[in-house]
């Protein structure tokens, strides 16, 4: 629990902080995926809002992560937040059966840096069945960013084609692999 975010109550957005890491059980068929851009003067991060952006347009780098609601030690509901580094990494280990729902995976990152690339990796598959409803992470993305942001829906294997296909490949080289 120490490398997750204190939680008081409700869902809260969570991701690793160190090497350490922790595992998440998915609870979503879909991960909620957004781009942003990271504004290094002002340390903070920025909705990118598509095709008008004023951001992209003055050069700020498009990053991408994913959310999706999960369960953390002591199944606890959470929203866990995935760079694109971490999903390729899940995704990439479970092939076989790409489905996120059901997903018990690993996240971590590769030094105490805070800007370090987290890892992510599929450790193994529950019954999905079992498990309690997804509940939307709109409302958690919220709190958040101060508004909800307009996110795009993909499931696992659209994303396995989508983060390995040649154009991704080309996008994430130059677009801020480590936050
Ligand atoms: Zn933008």
């Amino acid at each position: 629990m120490r490398e997750m975010s204190q939680v008081v109550a409700g869902p809260r957005v969570v991701w690793p902080r160190g090497p350490a890491g922790f595992r998440a059980l998915l609870l979503a068929e879909q991960l909620s995926c957004l781009d942003y851009h990271w504004i290094g003067e002002s340390n903070r991060t920025v909705l990118c809002s598509g095709s008008d952006c004023s951001l992209c347009e003055r050069g700020f780098q498009r990053r991408w992560k994913a959310y999706c609601p999960c369960l953390t030690s002591p199944s606890r509901p959470n929203v866990l937040e995935m760079t694109w580094s971490a999903v390729r990494g899940v995704v990439a280990s479970m092939l076989d059966q790409p489905r996120f729902r059901g997903a018990e995976v690993s996240l971590r990152r590769t030094s105490s840096a805070p800007t370090a690339r987290v890892e992510g990796v599929f450790i193994r598959r529950h019954v999905s069945d079992c498990l309690r409803p997804a509940f939307d992470v709109g409302p958690v993305l919220c709190c958040l960013f101060g508004r909800k942001p307009k996110v795009q829906l993909h499931d696992a294997a659209e994303l396995c084609e989508l983060l390995f296909s040649t154009e991704w490949e080309a996008r994430v080289d130059n677009k801020g692999e480590t936050l």
